[in-house]
């Protein structure tokens, strides 16, 4: 959640509180491409993300040890290693939540994200996914959704203030894509642990994000929450690019289809990366992870 979505959720379950939650859709919309300091990120090359040789030191313990990746857009990659191994840093230094020792981190070919703040990072279209559903439990589904639509004050919001049907068609759509079409005035809190994970996914969407960082998405789900989470990432793969971290082996391999890269982190650093399959079979990952 953007720092901007906890505000006004804070707001809005102040308003709850007092009365019903005001149901019309005017008000800010976001979108991605938004303009951060005049910057328009630049995918001409095809890539979306550079990391770049980072390292964190937490004490003079490196969590991050020159890291390398590169994620095409609207690339879906799989992230994958033992705990400990960095994959949280890893996303803390995407998102602006820490900064590296050194290296650099763009988006596309123009932005450099250590220069930005935490919610210009998001504004710019980096949506983030922590392991645990933080939505707002005492609002609806709907209501969720509508305040991540809000959230954004841009100037651009102005744009969409008379595309309440545009919004609302929006809102209708992710719903479905959520599996939560059937639930829309539902209280939050009372949706399934899976069902909540699809939820804050849903907020992440209604930003429109080139890039998702998903960690850990999973966990806790059921087997039939498992499929429907890949069935999800795989129709979001190709409009956004996707960072799945994931230890559900099973997972991993249905995102993947037995043809996408996947990544193992290690120690902080890059131990191996290809296809499931390979890397698998990879001794040095049998040993560290996979053997355990
Ligand atoms: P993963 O997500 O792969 O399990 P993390 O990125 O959470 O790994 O952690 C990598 C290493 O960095 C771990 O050894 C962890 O204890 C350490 N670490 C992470 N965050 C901090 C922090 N804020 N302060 C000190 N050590 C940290
Ligand atoms: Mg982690």
């Amino acid at each position: 959640m953007t720092p901007e979505l906890m505000e006004a959720g804070a707001e809005a379950l102040t308003r709850h509180a007092e009365a019903d939650v005001q149901k019309d859709s005017s008000g800010g919309s976001a979108s991605f491409g938004r303009l951060v300091h005049g910057l328009t990120p630049d995918f001409s090359t095809g890539v979306a993300l550079y990391v770049d040789d980072i390292t964190v030191s937490f004490d003079g313990f490196k969590a991050l040890n020159n890291l390398n990746l590169m994620i095409k857009v609207g690339e879906l990659r799989c992230i994958i290693g033992p705990n400990g191994a960095g994959k949280t840093t890893m996303m803390d230094c995407i998102t602006g939540k820490t900064r590296p020792d050194s290296g650099t981190v763009s988006f596309g070919q123009n932005v450099d994200l250590l220069r930005l703040r935490e919610n210009e990072i998001a504004e710019i279209g980096i949506g983030r996914k922590f392991q645990k559903p933080t939505v707002f439990e005492q609002l609806s589904v709907f209501e969720n959704l509508e305040l991540a639509l809000k959230a954004d004050r841009s100037p651009r919001a102005s744009l969409w203030h008379r595309l309440s049907g545009a919004q609302l068609d929006r809102i209708g759509e992710v719903m479905t894509l959520i599996h939560l079409g059937q639930q829309a005035q539902r209280q939050a809190g009372l949706l399934s642990h899976g069902q909540k994970q699809w939820l804050e996914i849903g907020m992440l969407l209604m930003q429109d994000p080139k890039l998702l960082l998903l960690d850990e998405p999973v966990a806790g789900m059921t087997d039939e929450e498992t499929e429907r989470t890949a069935e999800l990432f795989l129709s979001l793969e190709g409009q956004h690019s996707l960072v799945v971290v994931e230890h559900d082996m099973h997972f991993v391999d249905q995102l993947t289809e037995g043809k996408k890269t996947v990544t193992v982190l290690h120690e902080g650093s890059v131990l191996a990366e290809g296809l499931l399959s390979d890397v698998q079979a990879n001794e040095r990952v049998v040993e560290v992870y996979l053997g355990r």
